[in-house]
Formats: structure tokens, C-alpha cells, sequence
């Protein structure tokens, strides 16, 4: 019952003896999720705000549990990431994604990228660069159609090990993104030693426009930092027009949230890309 801490932690949000049962039984049946075939993407477009326009879209994850439903990713992550199975899932995700893009390509979308979001655990003990080479090779996915998502804790923690793995991946010709831009203890100084190529902003800074007047300061901050070092913007969570304008304004074009659309299934991702398209 050592555990007992860590398992409260991951579900701080129920009762600990609730939260120790479900873990230990959703833990048992992570390890099986693969070869059951119990997982599913879902994939939120990405717009450009200046022309109306999709370029590609995110990745997320969702476990199709038989008794519980349709579970996102923050009912099983964490248990995911601690016991180390992320690794088997996440190259299930990148092999998923890269035959996504494939499809998408192959029938038209042009240069319709995904972007899938990677463990800091993934980078650890094992050949991630390789794994991907190997993926593209046999997906027939070409590298400009994939980015991929990291947090700022990975490059934080600068180990010889990522920063040849990110190395190798740059050199693939993948892109490289910040996720959750400015919400993590950053030094910044990463920024001029990692290859990136993406910062994310993170969903609460764009819920504070039209709100307070500190975000707004933030996310000016943030566009002309990225300008400056040629970084391209994504903004997350955008919900209101009056978000929307207001990025487009202070020149931050690209944007994902609700007000253009939810995470959607690969048949709801086609549907909505011909209406978009048509607007
Ligand atoms: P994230 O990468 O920051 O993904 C954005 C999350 O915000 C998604 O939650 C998405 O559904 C939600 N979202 C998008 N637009 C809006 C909006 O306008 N308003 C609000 N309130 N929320 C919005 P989701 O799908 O539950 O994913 C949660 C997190 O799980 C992700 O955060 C990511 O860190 C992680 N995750 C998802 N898929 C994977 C995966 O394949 N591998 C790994 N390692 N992590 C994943
Ligand atoms: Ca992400
Ligand atoms: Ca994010
Ligand atoms: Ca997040």
C-alpha cells in the first residue's frame, strides 16, 4: 500500500479507496488495450483564421472501455504513463495518425498534416527516432505530415538522451511543437537550443481575452516573442468569436477550439473538412 500517495494524486478528484480500485482494474486492462483494439483518435482541425482554411489537425486519444464507455485521455494517461505501457499505445497513436494522414493525403487534402502528442516517457530507454523512421517507411506517411506535441517539462529536464532523440527526429524533417505554451516553469532559453518549430498557447491564457486584461498582456507577449524567433503560433481552446477576432488581429492565425470544432471522429473529420471547405 506504498502506492497509496501516487494513486491519491491521480484521482484527486474522487475518493481514494474508489480511486485505488478503479486504477488497479483499469490498469490490468491498459495492459490489454492494444490487442483488443479498444482504442480510438479522435481529431480536432487546426484553422487558419486569415483564410477560413484547415491544414491539418490533432490527434487525441480515446479508449473505448466495454463497461465505462468512451474514456479521454485523463482517465488513463497518467496510469499509462507511470507503468510505462504509453510506449506500446503511443506507437499504436503515431502508426494510427501516419495512416490517417496517408488517407487524408492520398485522397486530396494537400500537405494535411496530424499532430500527436508524445510521453515524456516515450523518449526514455528506447529508440523513439528509429520507431518513427520505421512507422513513415511502412505508413508510406510522409515527414512534413506529422508534427508532433511535447511539453516544455521534457526539454526542462535536458538530458543527452532527448536532445539527441529531438535531434533525430528535426532531422527526419518532422516539426516540433510546444504544447500548453506557457504553463510550465520555463526558462525560455530552451527555446534557443531545442529545434522548435510550433508553440502551442495554452488554453488559459485564450480563455482570458475579452476577460482580463493580464492574459491578453501574455498572449501579445507570446506572438511577438514567437515572431521574433520565426516560431510559428497555434492557439488552443479558442470557444468565442471574440476570441477568434481578436487573435487574428494581433497576428496569431492559426487556432483550435470548440467554436470551429470538437474532437471528431475520422468520419466526422471528413464531413466537417467538405463543409469548412465550402463556407
Ligand atoms: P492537449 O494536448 O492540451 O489537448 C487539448 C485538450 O483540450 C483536448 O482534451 C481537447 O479535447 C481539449 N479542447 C480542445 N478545444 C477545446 C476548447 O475549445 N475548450 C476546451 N475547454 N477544451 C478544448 P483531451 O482530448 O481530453 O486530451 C487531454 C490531454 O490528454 C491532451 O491535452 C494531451 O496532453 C493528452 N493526450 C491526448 N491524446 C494523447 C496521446 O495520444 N498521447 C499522449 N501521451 N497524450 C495524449
Ligand atoms: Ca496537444
Ligand atoms: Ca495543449
Ligand atoms: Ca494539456
Amino acid at each position: 500500500v506504498k502506492d497509496n500517495g501516487r494513486n491519491g494524486y491521480g484521482f484527486y478528484e474522487r475518493g481514494l479507496t474508489t480511486g485505488l480500485t478503479e486504477r488497479m482494474s483499469l490498469e490490468a486492462e491498459l495492459r490489454k488495450v492494444v490487442e483488443r483494439g479498444e482504442l480510438e483518435l479522435y481529431y480536432q482541425p487546426k484553422v487558419d483564421l486569415l483564410c477560413a482554411r484547415s491544414a491539418g489537425c490533432e490527434a487525441l486519444l480515446r479508449w473505448r472501455h466495454p463497461s465505462l464507455g468512451l474514456l479521454t485521455p485523463d482517465r488513463f494517461i497518467r496510469i499509462a504513463e507511470e507503468t510505462g505501457i504509453i510506449v506500446e499505445i503511443g506507437g499504436w497513436v503515431l502508426r494510427t495518425a501516419c495512416e490517417a494522414a496517408v488517407r487524408w493525403n492520398r485522397g486530396g487534402w494537400a500537405d494535411f498534416t496530424v499532430a500527436v502528442n508524445l510521453s515524456v516517457r516515450q523518449f526514455l530507454g528506447h529508440d523513439l527516432a528509429g520507431e518513427i523512421q520505421a512507422i513513415l517507411a511502412e505508413t508510406g506517411c510522409r515527414p512534413e505530415w506529422l508534427e508532433l506535441e511535447i511539453t516544455e517539462n521534457l526539454l526542462l529536464e535536458d538530458r543527452d538522451e532527448t536532445r539527441a532523440t529531438l535531434g533525430q527526429l528535426r532531422d527526419l524533417g518532422l516539426k516540433l511543437a510546444i504544447d500548453d505554451f506557457g504553463t510550465g516553469y520555463s526558462a525560455l532559453n530552451y527555446l534557443a537550443r531545442f529545434p522548435i518549430d510550433i508553440l502551442k498557447i495554452d488554453r488559459s491564457f485564450v480563455q482570458g481575452i475579452g476577460r482580463d486584461e493580464s492574459s491578453e498582456k501574455l498572449v501579445r507577449g507570446i506572438v511577438s516573442l514567437a515572431r521574433s524567433l520565426h516560431i510559428l503560433l497555434v492557439a488552443e481552446g479558442v470557444e468565442t468569436a471574440g476570441q477568434a477576432a481578436y487573435l487574428q488581429q494581433i497576428g496569431c492565425h492559426l487556432a483550435q477550439g470548440y467554436l470551429f470544432a470538437k474532437p471528431l471522429s475520422e468520419e466526422q473529420l471528413v464531413s466537417w473538412y467538405k463543409q469548412y471547405r465550402q463556407q
